[in-house]
């Protein structure tokens, strides 16, 4: 039996306000716990909410982003429920009249198709605290710095068919909030999380099959390992003669593996309704116009341009383009260096080999854009080759020196790149090796190039690593063969 999957996703949003949604307290991350949390997102008797402008402008800049419908009245709702992270007992939510309606995603895929994934819909909420269990010994603290920060939450329709195609989308979902700069999209620290809805059913079947859903997937890779395993488990349940329960499951990317946390039928019933403390938010037409007006660029827009702008592949473009702040970095690379291809090269190499290996956000990053667009003219103009200019980056990379030129002559790395000197240095290599020469005059064009590999060894030793590789080929070449 072949097997189609299908999987629809709900991802929360956490909105880069400095406050929260309903109060004046710090959304900032890190901070000691429970000093970032207000008597209104406690909840105290007699408090009031007030809710935050910023949290709302960036929810329309979201639906306009995805072309939606913006809904002019939308209302919160109370939803009900006990947890020790809850101490209001409800979360403000939007349920039936949420600020964004449908809307759609283009997602370019790994094959180079592209496919339009639909949202359902995006709708404001506040976050909940968040439960502490390491450190208590057979207790759990709870932090509620968390509780109130503005959430959108996006809905998608089951459009997706794969985990590649889901985590496609999610990347390009990443790609629009940070670029709209309404998320920081930082990941580890829960400013985006997925839950990920999946059934399959067999190829041809109209209907869809009975879904799980996962729950709090906070990395592209654990959403791609979580989706594969639960694709092969509902497909073994099924061929076993099984039939899968509607459940919440629980993904561990520390061990990979995932486990029921709850069925459906011990679902909550969360006794929404209208929040009496909050009027219904109701938006003019003016205003939404006004924030059309500000739209910052988007990245398809971004990935146009950078292919005209820079003449970079396509490839390199989406990769650069991708994430607001890669897509800065970058630009400033390239102008300082006068050169975007080969920025486009170091900004994807080393930089990002760096970044990865020690996990660190290009936001974070050591070298700052301008230091390495100096590093790369330097590259360009042949003052030091490419591996010179590794050790440079690498200085660089302690983050205790920034001037290139100043690494360059301290590190003795300037290349020579004087004719005259080089060609002396040849002609001393050259004395000293006959036998090699012989050898060369004797071959034939393609063995000759091997043969060069030869010369090059003992007058890179000879210039103490600094001879202008690309001259020492040119004279070496006028030398043997002329
Ligand atoms: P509920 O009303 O129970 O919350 P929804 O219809 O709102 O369910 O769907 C919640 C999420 O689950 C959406 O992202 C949707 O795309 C996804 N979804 C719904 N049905 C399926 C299915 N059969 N397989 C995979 N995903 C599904
Ligand atoms: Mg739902």
């Amino acid at each position: 039996m072949q097997w189609e999957t299908v999987i629809g996703l709900e991802i929360h949003v956490q909105l880069a306000t400095k406050s929260k949604i309903f109060s004046g307290s710090s959304t900032a991350f890190g901070a000691e716990p429970n000093t970032q949390a207000s008597a209104v997102d406690l909840a105290l008797p007699g408090t009031l909410p007030v809710p935050n402008e910023q949290a709302f402008r960036y929810a329309i800049l979201f639906g306009l982003a995805i072309d939606a419908e913006i809904n002019k009245r939308s209302v919160f709702e109370r939803k009900n429920y006990f947890y020790p992270d809850l101490p209001k007992g409800y979360q403000t939510t939007q349920l039936d009249k949420p600020i964004v309606g449908p809307g759609h995603v283009e997602v370019d895929l790994p094959d180079g198709s592209s496919k339009t994934v639909r949202i359902h819909h995006a709708h404001l909420e506040e976050d909940a605290g968040k439960s502490l269990h390491e450190d208590f010994h057979g207790m759990s603290g709870i932090d509620l710095n968390r509780a109130g920060t503005p959430l959108i939450e996006i809905v998608t329709e089951p459009d997706m068919r794969s985990s590649e195609e889901a985590v496609a989308f999610a990347k390009k979902l990443h790609s629009i909030v940070t670029s709209l700069g309404i998320c920081d999209g930082d990941m580890s620290q829960g400013s985006m999380r997925f839950d990920v809805n999946i059934s399959v059913r067999p190829v041809g079947q109209e209907e869809y099959g009975t879904r799980t859903e996962t729950k709090n997937l906070n990395s592209f890779r654990f959403m791609e390992r979580a989706i594969k395993l639960e694709v092969e488990r509902q497909i073994d349940v099924i061929e076993d003669g099984g039939r899968i329960v509607q459940e919440t499951r629980l993904y561990d990317g520390d061990k990979d593996l995932s486990r029921s946390m709850r069925s459906k039928e011990e679902a909550n019933d969360y006794r929404y309704f209208p929040c009496p403390d909050l009027l219904p938010v109701v938006f003019e037409d003016d205003y939404i116009e006004a924030l059309k007006e500000q739209m910052p660029e988007l990245p398809d827009a971004r990935k146009a341009r950078f292919v005209a702008q820079y003449s970079l592949s396509d490839y390199d473009a989406s990769i650069l383009s991708a994430d607001a702040a890669t897509a800065q970095y970058f630009e400033t690379v390239a102008e300082h260096a006068g050169d975007a291809k080969l920025s486009a090269n170091w900004v994807m190499g080393e930089l990002s080999g760096r970044l990865n290996s020690e996990d660190i956000l290009i936001q974070n990053c050591p070298v700052s854009a301008k230091a390495l667009g100096q590093l790369v003219l330097r590259v360009k103009d042949g003052t030091i080759s490419s591996s010179g200019a590794k050790k440079v980056f690498g200085i660089l990379w302690q983050g205790e020196q920034n001037d290139v030129d100043q690494i360059i002559d301290q590190e003795g790395l300037k290349q020579v790149s004087d004719t005259g000197a080089l060609e002396a240095m040849v002609d001393e290599v050259l004395a000293g090796m006959p036998d090699q020469i012989a050898q060369y005059k004797a071959a034939d064009e393609k063995k000759r190039k091997k043969l060069m590999g030869g010369f090059m060894g003992p007058l890179m030793k000879a210039s103490k690593g600094q001879g202008n590789p690309k001259l020492f080929n040119e004279i070496l070449q006028r030398k043997l063969n002329g």
